[in-house]
Parts: C-alpha cells; structure tokens; sequence
C-alpha cells in the first residue's frame, strides 16, 4: 500500500476550512463548529476528485487556540507538520473580511514551508463580490480561487488546479510491475555491428531467459540476465534474419528502429567507427532522441582504428551529436567483446535517470531558489512545479505568464543538475495560471 497525496487546509478559525472539507467531501463528514475554535476529532479524511484520491488534513482544531482568538505564537508545531507533509497546502481565507493581521501570520508560517501553496478566497458567494479578492494579492501567493464553500461556486475549478499538482499516482504495485523489466532496443544504420553486438550480449555467461514473441509474427523479444537484473533487448529486425542491405532496408531499418524504440527505456545507438557518424545515423538519432528514449552511443569495430584515427574520429563523433547532450559514448569491439562490458553501468545510470521521480516538494524547492538566483524577466514567475511523469520526467510549471524559451531551458538545466538526472530527455510543460 502507498500512501495517497496529502492536501492540508490551513487558515485562521472562521474562514471556512471546515465548510470547504465538507464540500470538498460532498457529504457532511466533518463537523462545522459555528463556535471557532472547538477541536474537531476528525482531522484526516480521503477524498476524490476526477478519480484521484487524497487525504485531507484539516489543521483547523490545531490552529486556533481555545478562546477563538490570536495564532499568536501557539500555532502548533502539528500544523506545521502537517503543512511540511503535505503535497499542497490549501491557504483559506475570508474575502468579506479581506487579508487580516492573523491572515499574514499564516502567510509567513505557510510561506516558510516548501510545499506548494493555493490560496483560496472564500466566501464569495456572489459575481458581486469578485472584487474583493483582490487585496488579497498582498499576501503573496499569487492570483486566489474564489469559491463559496457554502454554496460550491468555484470549487470545481480549485479541485481540478490541485490535482494537476498532486504528485503522479503511484502505478499500481502488481505483478506486471513488481517484475517490470526493462526494455532496451539496439538500433543503427545496416552493418554497424548490431546482431554482433547483440550476440555478444546474450553470449555465454548470460543466459537467456527466454524469447517472447512480440507484436508482430517477425519481431521477437529476448530477455537476458544481466548484473542490472533481466533487461528485455527488443529486436529492431535483422537481429536474426540477415536482410539484404539496400536503399530499401536502409529505409525499413529506420522505421522498425523507431518501432522498436517506442517499445524501449534506453535504445543502444550503434555506429561504426570506422565510418563514422554519417547523416543518416544523425537522423536517426534525433528521432530516437525525440521519442524520449535515453540513448547510449556504442562506436563499434573500435579496434580496428589506429591511434591516430581513433583521436579524430572521437572527435568527430562528440561534434556531430553534440545534441545529444550528455548521452555516452562508449568504443567498443562486438567482434571482439573489448568493452562491451562498459554497457552496463552505463545502462544502469540512463534507466535510473530515466525513471526518475521526483517528490512535488522537492522540485519545487529547486524551481524556487533556480528562481531567486536568477529570476525570469519581466515580472515572470513560476508559482509552483510538480513532475507529471517519469519516463521520461516530465515537469509542469505553472507560470503567472509566458516564460522565454531561454528561461525554460535554464529551469531545466537546474532541475536536471539538483537531481543528477544524466543523459535522459526531460519534458517541460508550462501552464498560465
Ligand atoms: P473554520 O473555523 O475555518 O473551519 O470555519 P467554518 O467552516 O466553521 O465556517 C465559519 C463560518 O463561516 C460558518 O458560519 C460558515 O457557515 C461560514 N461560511 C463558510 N463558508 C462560507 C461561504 O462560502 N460563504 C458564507 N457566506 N459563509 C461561509
Ligand atoms: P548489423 O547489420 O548492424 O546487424 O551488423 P552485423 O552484426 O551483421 O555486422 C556487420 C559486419 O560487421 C559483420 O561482418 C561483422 O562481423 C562485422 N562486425 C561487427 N562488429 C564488429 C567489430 O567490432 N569489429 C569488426 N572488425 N567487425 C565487426
């Protein structure tokens, strides 16, 4: 069992935090105290929304002391807790009343936490007083959701914004997961060394497990026990039946590699070093780049470059997939086995880089401090960050306006160092909010 996502609902008494549980709930679960201040029991409860399921806390009984009055320095170390815990933290306050004294005691306790925070202006129980939300931007997290717990205006569109931020839903601990395994498909140009190669991978000490057929009649995948645990190696055709080599198998080799790397967590890019990188296997590194697949670069036939040769080509090769980033390149020899070992760990760091997942607060903690080293220009913001997916990691910011392509890419650069996340593409996705 993984825990659910945690939703805490903080603000000072009388706000309606108890009035928005409910409504969140849908049924009168949790006791509306017209008194503020009385401790409730019931401080967890699940919830759902469009099929996602999360806890919320209620920190309401801690907050408030007995008589009703002042959070003063008594608010709990609970409700902190709670707050630290959370994967979002609902900021409730009161839009008749406006941004009080207390109101600016919770922001500086909510704004001394890491998680990301919604603020939410309640009790606007009309189009009429829409206004008022307005002053309560000083309090400084960003534009409010107006909502009227009391009547459910609002609400929905509140309830949508937090599940965009919950962090990824678990994928279900089954069987099928439990023994996920790897795919890893071997691709390159006709020639390169690629079923030597393969062979070579299934060769002697590492037995394989057993071949499963795939989707199509011709393309079988095969499973090998490798010291990274068994890696599924998905047959990019060839592997077995020789094909002719010609402009047409050239052609065909392209499509079946990216079929193959649809398929695949980390696709072994072949090229042989004695021709170097030729335009076509640029292309078909962009491609395989493009479909989100780590690539490890394998310069085969190694051994047959001199000294001299060797230099020049190494250099060659960095310079014509420079796009690639930080992707190795590792020289090996499949006919003669030198350094086919060096695949391992390399294919041990873009599966772990590529299946990265990230807690909420955590990004967010990076998003924040990229930002206060250098922020976006023109008043642009990143209000908060979440991981949306792994494979590959995929982020979405939400921004309070159109953030320059530059900055985008230095957000990335930040993201990608704080979590040593390698070679592996990474998404960004920017939403207005
Ligand atoms: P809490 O102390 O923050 O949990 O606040 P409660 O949920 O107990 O609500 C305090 C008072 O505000 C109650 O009398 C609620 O009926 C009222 N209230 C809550 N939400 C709204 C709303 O959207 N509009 C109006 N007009 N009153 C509300
Ligand atoms: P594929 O079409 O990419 O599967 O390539 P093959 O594995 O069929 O290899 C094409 C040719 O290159 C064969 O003659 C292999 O023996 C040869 N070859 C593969 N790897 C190496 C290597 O590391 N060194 C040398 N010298 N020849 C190799």
């Amino acid at each position: 069992m993984t825990a659910l996502p945690t939703v805490a609902i903080v603000g000072r008494p009388n706000v309606g935090k108890s009035t928005l549980v409910n409504r969140i709930l849908g049924r009168q679960e949790a006791i509306v105290e017209e008194r503020p201040g009385v401790t409730r029991d019931r401080k967890e409860l699940s919830a759902e929304w469009q099929g996602r399921e999360f806890t919320l806390i209620d920190t309401g009984g801690w907050m408030a002391d007995q008589d009703g009055d002042a959070l003063d320095a008594k608010v709990s170390r609970q409700s902190e807790r709670a707050m630290q815990e959370a994967d979002v933290v609902l900021f409730v306050v009161d839009a008749k009343v406006g941004a009080t004294a207390d109101d600016q005691l919770v922001a500086d306790l909510v704004r001394r936490i890491d998680t990301p925070t919604f603020l939410v202006a309640n009790k606007v129980d009309s189009e009429q007083q829409a206004h008022v939300i307005w002053d309560l931007l000083t309090l400084g997290f960003g534009d409010p959701f107006p909502v009227s717990a009391l009547h459910g205006v609002g609400t929905a569109d509140m309830l949508d914004a937090i599940v965009t931020v919950l962090p990824p839903e678990e994928i279900e601990e089954d069987e099928d997961d439990a023994d996920r395994i790897f795919g890893v498909s071997i691709v390159g140009r006709p020639n390169v060394g690629k079923s030597t190669l393969f062979n070579r991978l299934i060769g002697d000490e590492r037995a394989v497990v057993h071949d499963r057929p795939g989707t199509t009649r011709d393309a079988i995948d095969t499973i090998v026990e490798t010291e990274n645990g068994p890696i599924r190696f998905i047959d990019t055709a060839g592997m077995r039946r020789k094909a002719k080599v010609d402009e047409e198998t050239e052609y065909y080799s392209l499509v079946r590699a990216l079929r193959a790397v649809d398929k695949s967590d980390v696709a072994f890019l072949v090229i042989d070093a004695t021709v170097g990188v030729t335009a076509q296997d640029q292309r078909l590194a962009e491609r395989v780049d493009a479909a989100g697949c780590p690539i490890v670069v394998l310069l085969n036939k190694w051994e047959l470059l001199s000294a001299e040769e060797r230099k020049d080509t190494m250099r060659a090769v960095e310079r014509k997939l420079h796009f690639l980033g930080e992707s190795p390149i590792i020289r090996i020899s499949a006919l003669t086995g030198k350094s086919v070992n060096k695949l391992w760990p390399a294919l041990h760091d873009a599966l772990a880089s590529y299946s990265t997942r990230i807690p909420t607060r955590k990004v967010n903690v990076v998003i924040r401090n990229a930002q206060a080293a250098q922020p976006a220009p023109a008043g642009g913001r990143v209000l908060y960050a979440t991981q949306g997916a792994t494979d590959p990691p995929t982020f979405t910011l939400f921004a309070n306006k159109e953030l320059p392509r530059t900055y985008l890419r230095y957000l990335e650069r930040s993201l990608r160092e704080a979590f040593d996340m390698g070679n592996t593409p990474i998404k960004i996705r920017v939403r207005r909010r």
